[in-house]
């Protein structure tokens, strides 16, 4: 195992993991090599610890059950999309719902070997979320620095495991800057996904895994923020092929929302990678303007034959309702635009219906508040869409005849208070849609040229849903 600059080739000591090269300033990985005796040996039940001789080495190890996540075979979803084979590696089973528990485990037990009492992560959020509960439970003090918009669920979890908050920036790239100045400042454990390279040999254990579970899949399918993760897919499937585990690799496809795509932009356009001015999506797991790992994301993508795309926000929440709705599993924005854009791959015909495709999970639905907010609103229209249908079926009795409210409240079913009828007359009258009448010492209602007007209107309205 050595720690290396991938542009000039310095070796590094292995410990503490430092942010870059300090001759060049390039990106820093792990090389792993093969054991004196060529075999490589997992060990132990399907959970993270499990690739322990393929990861840098560590002795306090600190887990909290993280890792050997289902690999779901969404079989109803596969049919609806069009595909005989899809597969979604669910990390939202891990002890924080999310696959950052995986670099959590490493990054605290490596923080405890080295006698760090305090680390500091600039997080968008999932990181910040794990870091939080495994801090706790190693009794670290754990900072995390959060950008402005970052989903309320992640910060709900941060808040819980008793973690320091700091808000800094618009964007994670903001807080970024932020974490590694205060590191530096404070001599704090640094524990930024895009500063600390143990994360990319942490999230590597997911190609394991899936391989373990399923084999290597025709299609790997990423969504990228820093592009971190999608990296460390394929360097997980390489380091495999390398050791003589499989002898085939996947095609690796990343994913970006259209508000906020530069790294597919860089691929499309054959252009250097750069920034995004005004990034905007509600997925806000892969919200990054400046992709600090973008290269590597790249690379993996070209590398593998892959290829990446966009999809919109609506797309990816349609996915989202898809997922839930056929397989019963509640993924968040970010990780639902795998399977936006996967529904356009097969369609296209660039994915075929007996490809094997595996997409990946990474957190759950709960953590992104958005959703929430979109299905209560949901459930708003939806009593309002009860309202219209009765004060609509009062018109509809009215139009054939002139009534008084207890007829009505027969009419209708007897399904409501007759006070409820009387509150729906109220309204109609104070519109304008009917009028009241005394006849023989009661009240009845007439439905007037407006309400008529109102009647037809809706029976149009209707024509058209
Ligand atoms: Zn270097």
């Amino acid at each position: 195992m050595a720690l290396k600059c991938v542009k000039c080739g310095l070796k590094l000591p292995l410990y503490p993991p430092k942010s870059k090269c300090e001759k060049c300033g390039g990106t820093l990985e792990y090389k792993v090599s093969l054991p004196t005796d060529r075999k490589i040996k997992f060990s132990g039940k399907l959970r993270f610890w499990r690739y322990r001789a393929l990861l840098p080495p560590v002795q306090n190890v600190t887990s909290l059950g993280e890792g050997g996540t289902p690999l779901h075979n969404a079989a109803r979803l596969a049919k609806s999309i069009g595909l005989k084979r899809l597969y979604l590696k669910d990390e939202t089973r891990n002890p924080t719902n999310s696959f950052r528990d995986r670099a959590a485990a490493l990054l605290i037990s490596n923080a405890l070997d080295l006698k760090y009492d305090t680390l500091i992560s600039a997080t968008n959020g999932n990181l910040g979320a794990s870091l939080a509960a495994y801090s706790a439970k190693a009794g670290l003090i754990c900072h995390v620095i959060v950008p402005k918009l970052v989903d309320v669920g992640k910060l709900a979890q941060m808040l819980v495991y008793d973690a320091v908050i700091e808000e800094f920036g618009e964007t994670v790239d903001d807080s970024i800057r932020r974490g590694e100045s205060l590191a530096e400042e404070t001599g704090w454990y640094q524990a930024t996904a895009e500063l600390n390279p143990l994360v990319i040999e942490a999230q590597k254990t997911i190609s394991y895994e899936v391989c373990e579970q399923f084999g290597v899949p025709d299609w790997f399918i990423v969504s990228m923020g820093s592009g971190g993760t999608i990296h460390s897919i394929w360097k997980g499937f390489k380091e495999l092929k390398q050791f003589g585990m499989t002898g085939s690799l996947s095609k690796i496809v990343g994913v970006q929302p259209k508000g906020c795509a530069p790294i597919v932009k860089s691929i499309k356009g054959r252009s250097k990678l750069a920034r995004t001015s005004k990034p905007s999506t509600r997925a806000l797991a892969v919200l990054v303007a400046e992709p600090l790992q973008g290269e590597f994301a790249i690379e993996a993508i070209m590398e593998s034959n892959g290829l990446a795309l966009t999809v919109s926000d609506s797309e990816i929440f349609e996915a989202e309702l898809q997922i839930a709705k056929l397989e019963g599993m509640f993924a968040e924005p970010a990780s639902s635009a795998t399977i936006a854009a996967l529904k356009k791959l097969v369609e296209e015909g660039t994915i075929a219906k007996n490809d094997s495709v595996v997409c990946l999970i990474t957190g759950s639905g709960l953590k992104a508040t958005d959703v929430l907010q979109v299905l209560t609103k949901k459930q708003k229209t939806a009593v309002l869409g009860l309202e219209i249908s009765t004060k609509e079926k009062i018109l509809h009795i009215l139009s054939r005849k002139d009534t008084y409210g207890y007829d009505i409240w027969k009419k209708l079913g007897r399904t409501m208070t007759r006070g409820a009828i009387y509150q729906h007359l109220n309204d109609l009258s104070e519109k304008g849609l009917i009028v009241g009448y005394t006849k023989n010492g009661r009240k009845f209602f007439k439905i007037t040229e407006r309400g008529k007007k109102a009647l037809h209107a809706i029976d149009d309205l209707k024509l058209l849903l």
